[in-house]
């Protein structure tokens, strides 16, 4: 009874403001902008407009993704995201948010969708379940294939003066960790780098297996100088990625200090033993990531020799070969 009571009151108020409210609204005019949010491709033309006051000004915040003319006119120029902001004549800014695609380029891509990075970055650590995750040689790790976890792969060993060769350095002495079967291949291909051209190399500070605590920081900082990071990878590349996306976190990446000289060898022999340059400069349409002449990865014989012959990268060798042994 009280519940009617309450119901029955509350329906009463709203039926005797009816009319009040009803003449206010058709006293003022209420502005308003005629999109809020534009999908449209590069090389589009189009207006919009303000209703119920007039414009004043035009402003485009990122005038490389696209520009607008004192009447209104937006035209795109390249793939990204912008906003166009309309002050009207009442004082009030109106925003309209401008999503450009280059949707030629999406055919190219294959596996790889330019919209992913954004949910990929967005991913936030509280939102990735803290347990351990296996991971397998060739196993891709990208802006769209993301490792949900975020404990640790298992199959980690340290680097140990005994049980890798001697021509390689760790900065991280005692804390470089790696996937156990590739401490094999790696001490055979540093002997023959050495045994060939006296090539020696060091695994840099943080530059194998890496905690998703340590990615996690480093993408924060990449995104605390410039928050736009990684919104478009495949059109800009990044050397820095979140910590979803990080290959490191499997324990099959490496990066390495070496010379011109010693990365030219590893790019070209590293294959026979199981590793490839993972990142080149006129792949990062399909990596997102620009060339990185110092990262390798261990995707076992098979996988490596077939991706360094070909002159493919791995995101177009899973394309091509369909995961026949890695799904
Ligand atoms: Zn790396």
């Amino acid at each position: 009874m009280r519940v009617f009571k309450r119901f029955v009151f509350f329906w009463g108020i709203c039926i005797l403001l009816l009319p009040v409210v009803n003449v206010s609204a058709g006293k003022t005019k209420k502005a308003y902008i005629t999109s809020t949010i534009k999908n449209c491709e590069i090389g589009d033309k189009f207006y919009v407009k303000l209703k119920g006051t007039k414009a004043v000004s035009y402003e485009i915040k990122d005038e490389t993704v696209a520009t607008v003319n004192e009447k209104g006119k937006v035209k795109t120029k390249r793939a990204g995201k912008t906003k166009l902001v309309i002050t009207g004549e009442n004082g009030k800014k109106y925003t309209c948010k401008i999503n450009v695609y280059d949707t030629k380029r999406a055919e190219d891509q294959i596996t790889v969708e330019t919209e992913s990075s954004k949910v990929t970055a967005n991913i936030k650590d509280t939102e990735v379940p803290r347990e351990s995750y296996k991971v397998k040689p060739g196993m891709l790790v990208n802006f769209t294939h993301i490792i949900k976890k975020s404990g640790n792969p298992e199959g980690l060993v340290y680097l140990s003066k005994s049980n890798i060769t001697d021509k390689l350095t760790w900065r991280d002495t005692d804390t470089c960790k790696l996937q156990k079967e590739v401490i094999k291949p790696l001490s055979e291909m540093i002997d023959a780098a050495y045994k060939e051209g006296k090539f020696k190399y060091s695994i840099i500070s943080g530059g194998g297996y890496r905690a998703f605590e340590t990615q996690y920081r480093y993408w924060q900082r990449r995104m605390g100088m410039n928050p736009a990071y990684g919104d478009d990878p495949y059109h800009n590349g990044v050397i820095c990625v979140p910590a979803v996306s990080s290959e490191h976190r499997t324990g099959y990446a490496i990066d390495f200090d070496a010379t011109d000289a010693g990365f030219a060898w590893l790019e070209k022999n590293s294959y026979k033993y199981g590793f490839i340059k993972r990142y080149y400069g006129t792949k990062t349409i399909f990596t997102g990531v620009m060339d990185e002449p110092y990262h390798f990865t261990y995707v076992g014989k098979s996988v490596a020799a077939t991706c360094y012959l070909e002159g493919i990268c791995l995101e177009e060798y899973y394309e091509k070969y369909v995961n026949v042994e890695y799904n």
